[in-house]
């Protein structure tokens, strides 16, 4: 059966979702699809007030259905029943977040959900796995370390994977303890929606899991503030990270995490397996056209292999049949946005003002929808815009190094730290320049991330604050409280 689906057919979630059912409020946003550029829906923007009722609605779940306080494995069982399903609603997940998003049909059911679905059940068996400890103190007293859900944890996810942010922040929320109210992105809510009514059928108490829809300065801004969410957690840029700190600090103290932006490095040495390296480069900056946080953006490479690694990032850097995000046939995504478009484009025409050559692309595609040429841009320095800029396109910029203490220098980034691609065959080389280098991931001879959730995620400098995915993610949604008896 082909993949490939009538948008016009399809029934989109209308309103928010708060304590297992759709709550409507006024349409607010216009939303378009980033495939043909044709309007898509409207969706209401959460005030204070609906914030609050969520918050609450979130609150008294959690306390009263004994969620965070009840038999751990209870929780394991309906986190895997959630996966069950959500999976088995593969094709409907993958069709509503198709139609919004930059993430096509061939690719949602066997990568977005299947992972998604995998990333709940690995948190699913952290539950009753993982708990406080009985500490050394004298033999008089008893010294304990509690661990115990926050409560209400506050979500906001970003566009560019709506279904897999989704898994991040409610999989290991939930297995926690804890309930929540999460914040998809505006342009992308569908999918998500979808997701937290297929958790009240997993038979995960309703109001475990809200959904608000809006934007960052409305909706955004009073879920963070909110005095009843005992931690944020949010993905997305850099500049809303920055807010969101602002913002909590505004109105008092809580904990957070943060995944942000990044502008990650591919080293390539000269001993490298080229046609690896070039195919893996190639693959990091076409994948969703370019709008991964991850992308591995600037290529940094051993100046004697330079050309023979341009060449070959151009005959590789080809859009297979650019299209609707709904055929099957499709194989490069469009940008989400006009605005998104215009940006990627006006980097690149700054970089190539101060300087750069446009080996391939540079310019807007012909055809409807948001579409941007895969691009590789070469005669960059360091402070070229191209270069400094998270672009969040299907841009690379090509820097060259002469020794590895060049290639490090070129390597870091003033702001950015989240991942970093090394190419060598020299095992010694690899360990050296993977301690040197500032991210908080970093990929040898591979990249991108396997299907190991034991892993965490999350930036060196400004990339982030904390982890997701992995150990980390699980604790993250738990605080510890010291406990002393005297016996
Ligand atoms: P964005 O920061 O514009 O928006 C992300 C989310 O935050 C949206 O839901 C938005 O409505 C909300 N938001 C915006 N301002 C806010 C505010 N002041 N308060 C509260 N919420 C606010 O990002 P985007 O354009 O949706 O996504 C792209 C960005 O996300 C890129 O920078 C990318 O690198 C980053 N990202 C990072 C990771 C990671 O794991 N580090 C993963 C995916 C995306």
């Amino acid at each position: 059966m082909s993949l490939s689906f009538d948008p016009a057919r399809l029934n989109l979630p209308r309103g928010h979702f708060i304590g297992g059912a759709y709550v409507a409020g006024a349409d607010a946003l216009e939303l378009t699809r980033p495939s043909d550029s044709q309007p898509l829906a409207a969706i209401p923007v959460a005030d204070a007030a609906t914030v609050d009722h969520a918050v609450n609605v979130a609150t008294k779940a959690q306390r009263d259905s004994g969620w965070g306080s009840g038999t751990p494995r209870d929780r394991t069982r309906a986190l895997q029943k959630w996966a069950d399903l959500i999976e088995a609603h593969a094709t409907e997940l993958s069709q509503l977040e198709a139609v919004a998003s930059t993430r096509l049909i061939s690719q949602l059911p066997g990568i977005d959900v299947a992972v998604t679905a995998e990333q709940i059940r690995f948190f699913a068996e952290m539950a009753d796995k993982e708990g406080g400890a009985l500490v050394p103190t004298r033999d008089a007293s008893l010294g304990m370390v509690m661990d115990e859900p926050y409560g209400v944890v506050g979500a906001i996810t970003p566009w560019n994977f709506p279904i897999s942010m989704a898994g991040w922040k409610l999989g290991p929320a939930l297995a926690a303890g804890n309930a929540v109210v999460l914040k998809p992105s505006e342009m992308t809510p569908f999918a998500t929606l979808r997701m937290a009514e297929l958790s009240v059928q997993a038979g995960i108490p309703a109001g475990l899991v809200n959904v608000v829809l809006g934007d960052g300065r409305t909706t955004g801004n009073a879920l963070t503030g909110h005095p009843g969410v005992g931690k944020v957690s949010f993905t997305g840029s850099t500049a809303a990270g920055s807010a969101i700190m602002e913002n909590i600090a505004r109105h008092g103290v809580k904990p957070m995490t943060l995944e942000l932006g990044g502008k990650s490095p591919q080293i390539v040495f000269a001993d490298a397996d080229l046609d690896l390296a070039a195919r893996l480069i190639a693959g990091s900056i076409m994948f969703n056209g370019g709008q991964a946080c991850v992308a591995g953006s600037r290529v940094v490479v051993a100046a004697e292999v330079a050309d023979e690694l341009a060449a070959r990032l151009v005959a590789l850097m080809r859009p297979v049949n650019p299209g609707p995000s709904w055929l099957a046939e499709t194989g490069y995504s469009p940008a989400i946005s006009e605005t998104q478009r215009g940006r990627i484009d006006s980097i690149v025409q700054a970089g190539i003002a101060a300087g750069a050559q446009a080996l391939i692309g540079g310019a807007p595609m012909d055809r409807p929808g948001y579409f941007y040429q895969p691009t590789l841009l070469v005669d960059v320095d360091a402070n070229n815009p191209a270069v400094t800029e998270e672009i969040f396109g299907p841009v690379l910029t090509l820097q060259t190094f002469t020794d590895e203490a060049q290639a490090l220098a070129l390597a870091d980034h003033p702001t950015y730290g989240l991942c970093a691609g090394i190419y060598t065959r020299d095992l010694s080389r690899a360990i050296r320049v993977t301690r040197a280098v500032q991210a908080g991931t970093v990929w040898v001879n591979r990249y991108g991330r396997s299907r190991d959730h034991i892993l965490p995620t999350g930036g060196y400098k400004s990339s982030g604050l904390g982890k997701d995915l992995g150990r980390e993610a699980y604790h993250a949604n738990r605080r510890s409280k010291s406990v002393l008896i005297d016996l």
